[in-house]
């Protein structure tokens, strides 16, 4: 349980509405802020202006998932007010105050180191990773539906990248009984990829195993589909491009080329926001029992 724990939810979007439903099933104590045109009311919890909130009794601070931008405005879906997280904010707080956000930028983390305060960031954890792989995956497997005509079963699907989501994009389309070769770098990925029963290639041979995809799925945040690679594609080759903005693909050439190339970004999110708020929700209430618990036992 939380009971106790005064949190500050600002801004972000329909995952939040879990976090928040999770949070105060937990018996936290909630201010709002961001969420004055979410028609649906919260019982425990108060829907606040930033100015209204008493900072001094703030335990913890979550944020969305982007985090905030460079200007430290933070999105929210449910409201039209500019919503910015500040130095000033972060002073007010107690010193064992902890923001949790997604993932962070340069911005986010000077306003918590000038402050002394600890950001934690979700994104970066594995279980976070791992469970997020599988909505991103059957977002991607909606993209490849609509955007092809074949069917996956029997299509040459490349998968680039055997990380977190390489892995679920992998096993999932080859269950689905597409052709599945996953290009990696590493010599124990190339092993876990013949282990899984997939056909590995060293991404040093990229352009020799592109030359009869049907579709080309990256995760590797780095630009790894090249003009030289797409050059070799058959034309009809579909390419989703999981992997973080800007992506890894020659975005230009592939357009020029006639090729189709998509960038999808924050799938979890758009296919299945639920669950991706649940996964969040569940890791968070974790950490914030954890320190909770770590403060009583300090005290
Ligand atoms: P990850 O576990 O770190 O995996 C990244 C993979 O890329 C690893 O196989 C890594 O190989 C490879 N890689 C990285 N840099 C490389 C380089 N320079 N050359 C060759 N290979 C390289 O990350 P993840 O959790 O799978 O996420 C992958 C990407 O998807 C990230 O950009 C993440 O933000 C994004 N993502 C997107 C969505 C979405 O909805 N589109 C959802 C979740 C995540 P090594 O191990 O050899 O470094």
């Amino acid at each position: 349980m939380l009971t106790g724990l005064h949190i500050a939810v600002i801004g972000g979007d329909a995952r939040q509405l879990e976090v928040i439903r999770k949070l105060i099933e937990l018996d936290a104590k909630l201010s709002l802020i961001g969420f004055d045109q979410l028609d649906h009311g919260f019982t425990g919890a108060s829907k606040e202006q930033m100015d209204e909130v008493d900072f001094s009794t703030v335990d913890s601070i979550v944020i969305p998932v982007s985090g905030t931008n460079l200007q430290g405005q933070v999105e929210t879906i449910f409201s039209n007010e500019k919503i910015l997280l500040t130095e000033d904010i972060l002073k007010k707080t107690p010193e064992h105050c902890v923001v949790y956000s997604g993932i962070s930028n340069s911005y986010l983390d000077s306003i918590v180191s000038s402050t002394n305060r600890k950001l934690v960031k979700l994104f970066e954890r594995d279980d976070v990773a791992i469970y997020n792989a599988i909505p991103t995956v059957e977002g991607t497997i909606m993209m490849v539906i609509q955007h092809t005509d074949i069917t996956i079963h029997n299509a040459n699907i490349a998968v680039l990248g055997l990380g977190r989501v390489g892995m679920t994009v992998a096993r999932t389309f080859a269950a689905l009984s597409a052709k599945v070769r996953v290009g990696a770098r590493r010599t124990e990925h190339i092993a876990r990829i013949f282990d899984m029963g997939l056909t590995p290639f060293h991404l040093s041979e990229l352009k020799n195993n592109v030359t009869d995809i049907d579709v080309c799925i990256n995760t590797i945040p780095h630009p790894i589909l090249s003009a030289n690679v797409i050059s070799k594609m058959p034309a009809h080759t579909l390419i989703i491009d999981l992997a973080s903005k800007p992506g890894g693909t020659d975005f230009r050439y592939a357009e020029k080329r006639g090729i189709k190339a998509l960038l999808a970004p924050g799938l979890p999110g758009i296919v299945a926001p639920k669950t991706a708020g649940q996964i969040i929700a569940n890791v968070l209430s974790q950490l914030l029992g954890e320190s909770l618990e770590d403060r009583k036992g300090n005290e």
